[in-house]
């Protein structure tokens, strides 16, 4: 480390990652006394967390890979079009990332998977809850549920056995058959064979979550840095002391990486593989339809997430595992909105406001890393939340907030551990 820089700033903790991850953390540290700095490279809230479908609903909790989808995955390779694709790539990260992705799509393991995320996600639902009610800074919130449809009998059999699976865990849904599912929801004018409804989930606008958490925090006594990026780590014999940043460096006691898909070039800099890859998808904000979606909805065949918004609609989907590749892929934005057009009256000649792409920080096993790491005792990584970084932020927050301060946690910290991989 060189001597050219400014006075260090020194906190107790810093989080690496302003991410709604990074900034749920912050909020939930900085309500437990703790001194908190972010810092992220870009502005707070525009990385993976800035245009996602802004979902935060417990029944959705699923991991990636899921028992039987390994033959689905060989006939993904070669469709560029299909929901989740996987360019064939000779990479050894991908490679090892992909054996330990298909070792995860066993019964047990996706039924721990679905507890340990389904807990995450209602603790999240709480606290957004009780943010809504008490934030100062007020954010778009709505409980209106959310409709999974299907167009043929394998997609409501597949809505029927998310509905049982999440109802081990105490989430309900109500499955409609066609003429119920039509009444309930007239934006779908084209055929369907029904749906289930889980009335207890929400949405929320993305962007003001973040700029809502990272008010919260601030007025805790929060720091929030941008355009700081971390170029490496100083470490001392009880871990790390410092982060060398474009900024200048930053010294903590404890230190927080919540770097969403960055995690694993994060990690190299640090000697630490975190198993991270990005999955990335697009969301497409439209004109409101002339029968524009009263709740969100997720059509099942085609894996589109429509979320209704003030004045226009969110068409999102898609997952395309990458190491880092932002470019965008039109095709596949088209994908979206012709899967839309087989559900619901989308016209032809519907204008996109905005186009956005983001890169989901996906785990092989599908379950986010929230831990602290053997090799350095006062570090914890707070990555890896998948499909599922925006509904299950403020559990995770709470659950670093906990780790970091040695306190009891109150879901149980196990399956998010870093040493399963
Ligand atoms: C199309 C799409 C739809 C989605 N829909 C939903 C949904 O409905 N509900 C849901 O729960 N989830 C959804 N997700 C997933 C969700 O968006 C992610 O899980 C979540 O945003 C991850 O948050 P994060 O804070 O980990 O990552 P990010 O938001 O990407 O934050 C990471 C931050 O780290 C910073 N950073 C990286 N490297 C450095 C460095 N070296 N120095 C400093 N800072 C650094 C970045 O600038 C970035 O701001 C969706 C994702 C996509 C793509």
């Amino acid at each position: 480390m060189t001597t050219n820089y400014l006075e260090p700033i020194k906190c107790d903790v810093l989080i690496v990652g302003g991410g709604v991850i990074g900034l749920a953390s912050a909020y939930e540290l900085s309500r437990a006394g703790a001194k908190v700095v972010v810092i992220d490279k870009f502005e707070p809230g525009y990385g993976c967390s800035y245009g996602n479908a802004g979902w935060i609903t417990p029944c959705f909790a699923m991991p990636l890979p899921m028992p039987g989808m390994l033959l689905k995955s060989f006939k993904w390779l070669l469709d560029p079009e299909s929901p989740l694709y996987i360019k064939p790539e000779l990479s050894p990260t991908l490679i090892s990332w992909l054996l330990r992705f298909m070792a995860s799509m066993t019964e047990s393991k996706m039924l721990a998977s679905v507890d340990a995320l389904t807990q995450l996600s209602k603790q999240s639902l709480d606290i957004y809850k009780h943010l809504h009610a008490t934030a100062e800074k007020k954010f778009s919130f709505e409980q209106k549920g959310l409709f999974m449809v299907a167009q043929t009998d394998d997609g409501l059999k597949y809505a029927k056995s998310e509905m049982e699976l999440v109802a081990r865990n105490g989430v309900p849904g109500r499955l409609m058959l066609e003429e119920e599912a039509r009444a309930f929801e007239p934006s779908l004018t084209k055929r369907i064979k029904g749906g289930v409804f889980f009335d207890q989930e929400a949405h929320a606008e993305p962007l003001q979550v973040t700029q809502m958490l990272a008010h919260e925090a601030i007025k805790l006594g929060a720091k929030i840095i941008s355009k700081a990026e971390v170029i490496d780590f100083q470490t001392g014999a009880n871990g790390i002391t410092a982060a060398r940043t474009t900024r200048g460096i930053f010294q903590a006691d404890q230190f927080v990486l919540a770097t969403g898909s960055w995690s694993h070039k994060m990690g190299q800099t640090l000697r630490l593989k975190i198993p991270v890859l990005g999955g990335k998808g697009y969301a497409i904000i439209t004109d409101p339809l002339a029968k524009n979606p009263q709740r969100p909805m997720m059509l099942v065949e085609k894996k589109v997430a429509v979320t209704p918004r003030n004045g226009t609609l969110r068409l999102a989907g898609t997952l395309e595992l990458v190491n880092q590749d932002e470019t965008f892929t039109t095709r596949r934005v088209e994908a979206i909105v012709r899967g839309a057009r087989e559900f619901m009256d989308v016209p032809d000649s519907i204008r996109y406001h905005e186009i956005w792409r983001g890169l989901r920080p996906c785990t092989p096993d599908g379950v986010p890393v929230i831990s602290r790491t053997a090799r350095y005792p006062n570090l914890i990584l707070a990555t890896g939340h998948q499909m599922l970084g925006l509904q299950s932020a403020t559990g995770t927050g709470k659950l670093v907030s906990d780790l970091t301060l040695g306190k009891p946690t109150d879901v149980d910290p196990k399956p998010f551990r870093a040493d399963r991989f």
